[in-house]
């Protein structure tokens, strides 16, 4: 190592860390790679960290680790929440990235000002309205997914106008700061405004919509991150910035196909306001249900079974459940698959994360376009604390919410079995005619102790 000076070194650890980033998305993308891209993550993220404590520039170590300490204090119970907690702590996660880039653009700009060049000043400025609106956004979306602010959209008239009103005056003022840097009373004006902002821009949205929308503020989060790399001129916080920003675009647009919404509808067309409920007045509508023994038998005597799960598999912690009762049919020779949704649960493949934490082997996990070409040959598709990933009137009802949403085709196999505790709508609050089909069996109950109960009943003979 005595060829490199210590800025080669510390470099040379940045390049290290940028392609570890890669890596990990990439290893991400597959539930057979994934826990080599947390390891990569993790690993690129503390060389990057440990790389800067090297930086000769950095004069007092004593601010760094109060921050730590205050980081770490913030950050480990934070990472010790249920998983269906996820998406509002990633929120808040993002929450506190844009506060720390929003806050280092403050220090900057005081730092430099009045002298601070056009190009210098556009940087700080975007990066400073982008990190405030992420961050108030962020902290709505947390509160919204929490319940502790109401999960409805929140809209009344003229009201992207009067958004778009503050976010233009908050562009404007930045273009005044970049012609006179000198004014510089307008600058805490145009970070109040971006805050503002932040939040109009997610209260009009409702709680079905946060998922894409985190992923969205992940999105602004790394841009953020991004720009403040070049006002800091730093390379990794550039990279790492811009990776972040992109994949999180990626995943918030694959949210969307997998929902068959747009973008403009996700921002502004306040989905969920209209609690939809398919019950024609008067009409009453009859379910068959049957019990864990029923159950037992009808899936010990299938041949090909696929189960479905859904937000309540995880609410309910039922994985381990589900893999006894896939290693209870397996071993009577009965061929089980899982049809997974891309947006079961909450949030991006959870479902994946469940089943695998559950040991349930990667190749009996099929996607939607290849569990649907398998349904029609199906004897029993058996759905577990699943409801919107599996309603047929997003398929044939152009009056639903969820028309053209793209589902697993339950409906279709010769049996239909769902497991949950009511007649309750999901998350998108509407009526599903699957309920209500010849077919289908309701199994009322909570998916752990229900999947538990089945699987006694096979080990009891009591499949035959
Ligand atoms: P869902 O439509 O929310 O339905 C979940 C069902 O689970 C409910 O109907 C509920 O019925 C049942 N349930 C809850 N707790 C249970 C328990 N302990 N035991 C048994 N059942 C239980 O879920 P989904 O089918 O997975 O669909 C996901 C929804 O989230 C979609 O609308 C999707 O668009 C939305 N979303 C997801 C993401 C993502 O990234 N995954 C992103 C954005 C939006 P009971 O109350 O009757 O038990």
């Amino acid at each position: 190592m005595s060829g490199f000076s210590p800025e080669q070194l510390i470099d040379l650890t940045y390049i290290v860390a940028a392609v570890l980033f890669i890596l990990s998305l990439k290893w991400l993308s597959s539930p057979v790679t994934a826990r080599h891209g947390v390891w990569a993550g993790e690993i690129g993220a503390a060389l990057a960290v440990v790389a800067t404590l090297f930086n000769p520039e950095l004069v007092a170590y004593k601010w760094v680790i109060i921050a730590l300490i205050v980081g770490a204090g913030i950050g480990i119970p934070l990472g010790m929440v249920r998983m269906t907690a996820v998406p509002q702590r990633t929120a808040l996660s993002h929450a506190f990235g844009a506060l720390s880039a929003t806050m280092i653009g403050i220090a900057e700009y005081y730092v430099r000002a009045p002298q601070v060049t056009k190009f210098g000043m556009t940087e700080i400025g975007l990066e400073v309205i982008i990190g405030s609106l992420t961050f108030t956004g962020s902290l709505i979306a947390a509160g919204k997914l929490q319940e502790i602010l109401p999960q409805r959209p929140i809209v009344y008239r003229g009201q992207n106008i009067v958004s778009l009103s503050v976010l233009g005056s908050a562009i404007v003022l930045a273009l005044i700061l970049v012609l006179h840097p000198e004014y510089m009373v307008l600058f805490p004006v145009m970070v109040g405004v971006a805050l503002f902002f932040g939040v109009l821009l997610v209260t009009p949205i409702g709680g079905a919509d946060m998922p894409t929308v985190i992923s969205l503020l992940n999105s602004y989060a790394g841009l953020s991150a991004a720009l403040l790399g070049f006002v800091l001129n730093s390379k990794v916080l550039v990279v790492a910035g811009a990776l972040d920003g992109s994949s999180g675009f990626i995943l918030s647009v694959i949210m969307c196909k997998a929902m068959n919404r747009s973008f403009t509808n996700v921002m502004f067309g306040a989905f969920g306001q209209v609690q939809t409920s398919a019950k024609a007045a008067g009409e009453e509508k009859v379910v068959r249900s049957a019990n864990a023994e029923e159950a037992a038998s009808i899936l010990s005597s299938a041949s090909k079974v696929v189960i479905v799960p859904g937000y309540g598999m995880a609410v309910a912690q039922a994985q381990h459940k589900v893999r006894e009762l896939f290693d209870a049919l397996t071993k009577r020779g009965v061929d089980v698959k899982f049809g997974i949704h891309p947006v079961a649960g909450r949030m991006p493949g959870h479902m994946n994360v469940l089943l695998a934490e559950a040991d349930i082997p990667y190749d009996r996990l099929l996607d939607m376009d290849n569990v649907n070409s398998d349904l029609p040959q199906t004897d029993v598709a058996l759905i577990i604390g699943a409801n919107d990933v599996t309603n047929p009137a997003a398929r044939t009802d152009t009056g639903s919410p969820i028309y053209g949403m793209p589902i697993i085709d339950v409906d279709k196999a010769h049996t239909v079995m769902v497991i949950k505790r009511s007649m309750n709508p999901g998350f998108a609050g509407i009526d599903n005619p699957l309920y209500y089909m010849d077919q289908t069996l309701m199994l009322f109950g909570d998916a752990k102790s229900f999947v538990g109960d089945i699987v006694r009943e096979i080990a009891g003979g009591g499949g035959h």
